[in-house]
């Protein structure tokens, strides 16, 4: 199996430290807000690129952090007048019930920054004792000159960086490159005791004491989004690797971004459409499909039509999962069992999947896989339920298993969006020609009536688009 590694910048073949079981940490959410869905490509690929490790029958341990303490959490806290404690709890419980209803495996573990404080303050400790930190006036930094391979894993250059740093406000640090490894307590904000007084962490010690105490100094695979690379991982192997001695992280993942409107998708920028939003109007495999059909690290762009029309790819997946349960449910023992190469394209789905997991190429397969077998049925009377059981079991390795783009448990009564936004559509059409004929009352009316439904509509400057709000 091939991956291809940002640290070598190669696909390199994938050896685990331990061939039994595979190590996989992965950068989560910080919780101060819903989770937005260019945050859920980054969940829903590591959940696929973990469900295939699975597939191919390793142990998985799997880890993704939560940051519970940080700026932004703090920042919300002051604006709506709580603690940022009960912030922090807010958007965690928010975050399991999203990447629920995504279908997203839960992790082994969900470690917590606040709950590793010793384990945090230890680590700095350390790095402390073999010179790689320095604390003034209870802020403790990373000397990042210290560390001969800083930027081996963004390809930056120590020098350049210097020269093109922005000089930061906090001229205490001996380079404008060293980042914070403790931050001394300010009016007004959580804090944890510690040997340089009162403080709390900073980001990428969190990540590098989480992924030593529950998967050891060096590890498989850590991943993340495209733009943690420099400087949160680049930061997290200089201090992992200054404090073991060991190198961290053989295989270095990353996703490239969700873009709406060619712009990345953040909620800095205000352009973000939360999970739990888009969930209301599209099923979890058309999600999960949408992100699937595209290869885990390139661009991709969000629009409405990439999700519809994985909405509407789907229903000849959920159409041949009905059928199999019915014929199943027929058991017909004494029909013809067709030729059909189930070998061929199971093998045709693993070649795509070890090729740095190209999903995209194995949900081809699979669409093709499902031209084949409806070719099958419609050339053949009489078919023994052995095939049926056959394409089931390819199936539910494949398109549920591994890319969790079906649910045969809930096949026949599963959600489908596809009519209910079809109608919506219609309504919009029809009020706009009721405007073309100057009926404002009527075209208000289908408005209101909507929006009493929990359809809002949006008018934008060439077409109307809609939310919904149940
Ligand atoms: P955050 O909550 O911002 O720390 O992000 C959680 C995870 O989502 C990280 O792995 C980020 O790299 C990733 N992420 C953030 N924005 C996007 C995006 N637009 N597309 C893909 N991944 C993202
Ligand atoms: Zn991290």
């Amino acid at each position: 199996m091939l991956i291809y590694n940002t640290l070598t910048k190669k696909k390199e073949e994938f050896v685990p430290i331990d061939p039994s079981i595979v190590k996989i940490y992965v950068c989560g959410p910080t919780v101060y807000d819903y989770f937005h869905i260019g945050n859920a490509r980054s969940f829903i690929m590591s959940d696929i690129i973990r469900r295939y490790f699975e597939y191919k029958g390793y142990n998985v341990k799997f880890v993704m952090n939560l940051t519970d303490v940080d700026d932004k959490i703090i920042k919300k806290s002051i604006k709506e007048g709580t603690e940022a404690a009960f912030v922090a709890e807010t958007y965690a419980k928010a975050f399991f019930e999203d990447v629920k209803k995504l279908k997203i495996k839960k992790a082994d573990l969900y470690p917590r920054a606040t709950a590793h404080m010793g384990d945090i303050i230890n680590l700095i400790k350390k790095l402390e004792e073999k010179g790689f930190a320095y604390n003034i006036d209870g802020n403790v930094f990373y000397n990042v000159s210290k560390f001969v391979g800083y930027g081996k894993l963004s390809g930056k250059k120590i020098d350049e960086l210097e020269s093109g740093a922005r000089i930061e406000i906090n001229e205490e640090k001996k380079s404008p490159l060293d980042f914070s490894l403790w931050k001394k307590a300010k009016e007004g904000e959580p804090f944890w005791e510690s040997p340089w007084g009162n403080g709390r962490p900073g980001w990428h010690i969190e990540c590098s004491a989480m992924s030593c105490k529950h998967l050891g100094e060096t590890f498989d695979i850590h991943a993340g989004g495209n733009d943690l690379i420099f400087p949160h991982h680049e930061n997290e192997i200089a201090q992992s690797e200054a404090a073991s001695g060991k190198k961290f992280v053989n295989y270095w993942m990353h996703f490239g971004f969700l873009n709406i409107d060619n712009e990345k998708m953040s909620k800095s920028l205000g352009n973000f459409l939360t999970a739990r939003e888009i969930l209301k109007k599209y099923s979890a495999e058309a999600v999960r499909l949408a992100f699937a059909q595209t290869h885990y690290a390139g661009p991709l762009n969000f629009s409405d039509d990439l999700l519809s029309s994985a909405e509407k790819g789907l229903e000849k997946l959920k159409n041949l999962a009905e059928k199999i349960e019915e014929e199943i449910k027929a058991n017909n023992t004494a029909g013809i069992n067709p030729s059909f190469d189930f070998d061929k394209i199971r093998i045709s789905f693993e070649a795509a999947m070890d090729d740095d997991i190209n999903s995209s190429q194995a949900c081809g397969v699979i669409f093709d896989f499902i031209r084949e077998v409806n070719r099958t049925i419609a050339e053949n009377e009489n078919i023994n339920v052995k095939f049926y059981l056959d394409v089931k079991d390819f199936l539910k390795k494949t398109a549920e298993g591994v890319l969790g783009i079906l649910d045969f448990s809930a096949a026949v009564q599963q959600n489908d969006f596809s009519l209910e936004n079809d109608l919506i559509e219609l309504f919009i059409k029809l009020r706009i020609e009721a405007k073309k004929e100057k009926n404002f009352a009527l075209s208000d009316k289908i408005r209101d009536e909507l929006k009493a439904i929990g359809v809002i509509l949006q008018d934008g400057k060439e077409k109307t688009t809609y939310k919904k709000s149940k």
